[in-house]
């Protein structure tokens, strides 16, 4: 098989196999074809990626924060050189068009990479002055061992979002991918291991929930970082929450895009698309609620289906196609079941909705008009491509809308009027939002949600602070009182 890796998993610097795990089949969205075959670790595969984890940790920890940010460096560049094959390898394991990972994958992960290795040396902690000539200063200290659980959307960049910032601290990392995209994640540790990272630095252990789950609950692990649904994550923070582990959730969301009159429509409709079809929908931050103001509907839905009707489907490995399948048969079903949903309750089909009649998991990108606020598929996360265009006539009105989920990811608002841009985005109960465009995740900007969204923030400096505490010493200068 093509795609098939040297051993399902990668533990203290070399691959590993255990074949008594389960099977997983890894199957090309595009085709159905199986390209590789690995196994969900074992009980014993799981302790081998924990001890060398654990054993590896402090001579990490103990390496000036300058060696540890050069491996980290070292590997973006490797990233960035291999891009081509590593692009490859994410479009067979995801099905995403060749002409976004080749942008949107592997070189996101290199960037992470890149800013945190830049980060690392200048992770300090402070001197505070205290009363006659007394101080007290703080130790910027790793956590320890921390776990990383990636969804099946951004496999290479999900691996590298979580390691990068745990390793610029000096934490060292156990992995597990979604068993539906396990690929690219040994390719990630492969390369830090190239770049000089120590053997069980960056370990990747594949596997269903069951091992996450049994991951979450080691002694062992200080951290959990999870990218994946809201249900997945009440289980694991309720999990992490037993030995009191530290934790980030990167969960899902059903997010608001507000488009006014006022708006250019051209830049609406393609922030719609960005926000609905890139990566056949399945992007956690997606703007699927897509309030328009009446006045602006007509001219909007127009353009849109215009613009659409431009997508090129077909074969991802074809760098003219800009629209792929969906990652799986499960999940093409689940998408399908929305889209009956919504006619059933009354939404209008304006745009696609059918499966497409070749092999592989295409869905065509798919629009629904008149949706209300009550309809399943303006309440529920989807994770593929069908877009909810609402009516709204005013900015009070549609902010009370857009603001009744539990989810709180992201939000958008599509106007010239600037005072309105920034009183809309002050309203909104999201971690992320954008004005006059949607869903961009640069590294040096923190990202995540908030509500059932998610907690803790990935990228940014302030990553550094889910990966790292403060230790405090107090210091005295003078002779010490006591009372008796
Ligand atoms: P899931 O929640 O199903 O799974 C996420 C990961 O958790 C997988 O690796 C999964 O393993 C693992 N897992 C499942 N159960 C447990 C458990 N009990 N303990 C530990 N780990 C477990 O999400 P999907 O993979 O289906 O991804 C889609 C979801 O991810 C969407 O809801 C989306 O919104 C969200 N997402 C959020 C992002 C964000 O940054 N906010 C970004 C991308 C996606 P396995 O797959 O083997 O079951």
């Amino acid at each position: 098989m093509k795609f098939q890796p040297k051993a399902s998993h990668f533990i203290d610097g070399e691959y590993v196999e255990d074949t008594a795990g389960a099977p997983i089949d890894v199957v090309y969205p595009a085709t159905g074809e199986v390209i590789a075959r690995l196994h969900s670790a074992t009980p014993a595969i799981v302790d081998k990626a924990l001890a060398a984890a654990k054993d590896a940790q402090r001579a990490w920890e103990a390496m000036t924060g300058t060696e540890r940010g050069r491996v980290l460096r070292r590997a973006a560049d490797i990233m960035r050189d291999r891009n081509h094959e590593l692009s490859v390898i994410e479009t067979h394991d995801t099905g995403k068009p060749i002409q976004e990972t080749t942008v949107a994958d592997a070189t996101s992960g290199a960037d992470a990479l890149e800013y945190f290795g830049g980060l690392a040396p200048s992770l300090t902690g402070e001197h505070i002055p205290l009363a006659g000539g007394d101080f007290a200063y703080t130790i910027r200290e790793a956590l320890g061992v921390c776990v990383g659980i990636g969804a099946w959307n951004y496999p290479t960049q999900i691996a590298c979002w979580k390691g990068a910032p745990a390793l610029a601290c000096g934490n060292t990392m156990v992995f597990k991918p979604s068993e539906t995209t396990p690929l690219s994640a040994l390719k990630v540790a492969e390369i830090l291991v190239e770049a000089g990272a120590p053997r069980g630095v960056y370990n990747v252990v594949q596997g269903y929930g069951d091992v996450g789950a049994a991951l979450v609950t080691d002694p062992r692990v200080a951290k959990v970082s999870l990218t994946g649904s809201v249900p997945t994550g009440r289980k694991v923070y309720a999990a992490a929450a037993g030995g009191m582990k530290h934790v980030t959730m990167e969960l899902g969301g059903k997010s608001p895009m507000i488009v006014f009159d006022d708006a250019d429509v051209e830049n609406a409709v393609s922030g719609a698309i960005l926000g609905n079809f890139y990566s056949s929908g399945q992007v956690c931050s997606n703007g699927t609620r897509v309030f328009v103001q009446e006045g602006i509907k007509e001219a909007f839905l127009t353009r849109l289906a215009e613009r659409l009707a431009k997508a090129r489907i077909g074969d991802p490995m074809d760098p003219e196609v800009s629209f792929g399948p969906v990652v799986s048969q499960g999940q093409m079903e689940i998408v399908k079941g929305y889209i009956a949903k919504a006619i059933a309750e009354g939404a209008r089909l304006v745009f696609g909705g059918r499966q497409l009649d070749r092999a592989g998991f295409y869905l065509e990108p798919t629009v629904f008009a008149d949706v209300t606020d009550d309809m399943t598929i303006a309440r529920e996360e989807i994770f593929g491509p069908v877009m909810s265009v609402l009516d709204f006539a005013s900015e009070e009105e549609v902010m009370a809308r857009a603001n009744a989920t539990e989810f709180g990811l992201a939000a958008g608002v599509f106007t010239r009027d600037l005072s309105r841009a920034h009183r809309v985005v002050r309203g909104f109960e999201a971690g992320t939002c954008y004005i006059n465009t949607y869903n961009l995740a640069p590294v040096e900007a923190p990202f995540g949600g908030s509500k059932m969204s998610g907690i803790g923030r990935e990228n940014s400096k302030l990553a550094i602070n889910h990966y790292s505490e403060l230790k405090t010493v107090y210091v005295s200068m003078n002779d010490v009182e006591a009372p008796y």
